[in-house]
């Protein structure tokens, strides 16, 4: 049988009521023996996947701890878990970043499910230039909150115990690079996009551990504007080629991203 997993977004390390940051609003109890869910976490127990008392389920912060709980109790608004063991689990994310330009919601929403299960470290949604949609602040942060949300349905769905960070959406790619700098400086900045000067990610592949941490800046639906061309030529980032066909940006955000995983798995593990 498979056992649910739930997002209690505090940790597990300390005693007394906290309140989360991205997965709703989940007490740890004084004792730190019970867990309590509310909002979202609860909701999706309670009444998404139907659970009863008694039964187990699986909790993790989205930072390597985890908790295997049974019901104890289930309210109107909360579900009472009792903790009956604890433990961490190794980093399964993968250092790579996706600067995402804003497409289509749909197509988006798509792209931050499939990056999240892959196991992509943090996800930086930017309008870039040629970006069809537009918002204020406010509804960009609301998108974020939104991608965040898909993020933690991702690392539950595939069993993870580390969550994909979604930053908030950049308003230029030259903000999102320099916030990607700011974060890791040394990091290596690779542009999928075809011409006679880019390097094929087949190729680039072969510098293996060396390739890590890397930062992927996709561009949108009508490509980028050479004024960010010139910009990413000026910042010494690296153009790829992912061959012969033209890809919709989000089919060329989980390529890069699959590709990628699946070299750095296979080092960890050779
Ligand atoms: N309108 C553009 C295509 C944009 S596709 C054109 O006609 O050329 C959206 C994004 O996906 C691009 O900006 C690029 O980052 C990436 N992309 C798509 N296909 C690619 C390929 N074969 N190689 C490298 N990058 C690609």
């Amino acid at each position: 049988m498979t056992i649910h997993e739930f997002f209690f977004p505090a940790g597990f390390g300390s005693v007394g009521a906290r309140e989360a940051k991205n997965g709703g609003d989940c007490r740890l109890s004084p004792g730190e023996s019970y867990l309590v869910l509310s909002g979202d976490e609860h909701r999706h127990l309670a009444f998404a996947k139907r659970l009863r008392v008694g039964q187990q389920v699986r909790i993790t912060d989205g930072a390597g701890s985890w908790a295997i709980c049974s019901i104890e109790k289930i309210s109107s608004d909360s579900s009472f878990l009792k903790i009956k063991e604890t433990g961490s689990a190794e980093r399964e994310l993968v250092p790579v970043t996706i600067i995402l330009s804003v497409i289509k919601k749909e197509r988006m929403e798509w792209a931050v499910q499939k990056l999240s299960e892959l196991g992509i470290s943090r996800i930086r949604p930017v309008m870039a230039a040629r970006s069809v949609v537009r918002g204020s602040r406010e509804r960009l942060n609301r998108q974020q909150a939104r991608y965040q949300k898909i993020a933690v349905e991702a690392m539950k769905q595939s069993r993870g115990s580390w969550l994909t960070v979604i930053e908030p959406v950049a308003t230029s790619v030259q903000e999102a690079v320099h916030a990607e700098k700011d974060i890791n400086g040394g990091k290596k900045v690779l542009v999928p996009e075809k011409g006679a000067e880019s390097l094929s990610l087949f190729n680039l592949l072969s510098a293996g551990h060396s390739l890590y941490p890397v930062t992927v800046v996709v561009g949108p639906e009508g490509g980028f504007t050479s004024e960010e061309i010139t910009f990413f030529q000026d910042e010494g980032a690296e153009f790829v080629d992912l061959g012969p066909r033209i890809l919709r940006a989000e089919t060329a955000a989980v390529v890069s991203a699959s590709a990628l995983a699946l070299l750095w798995h296979g080092l960890s593990t050779a």
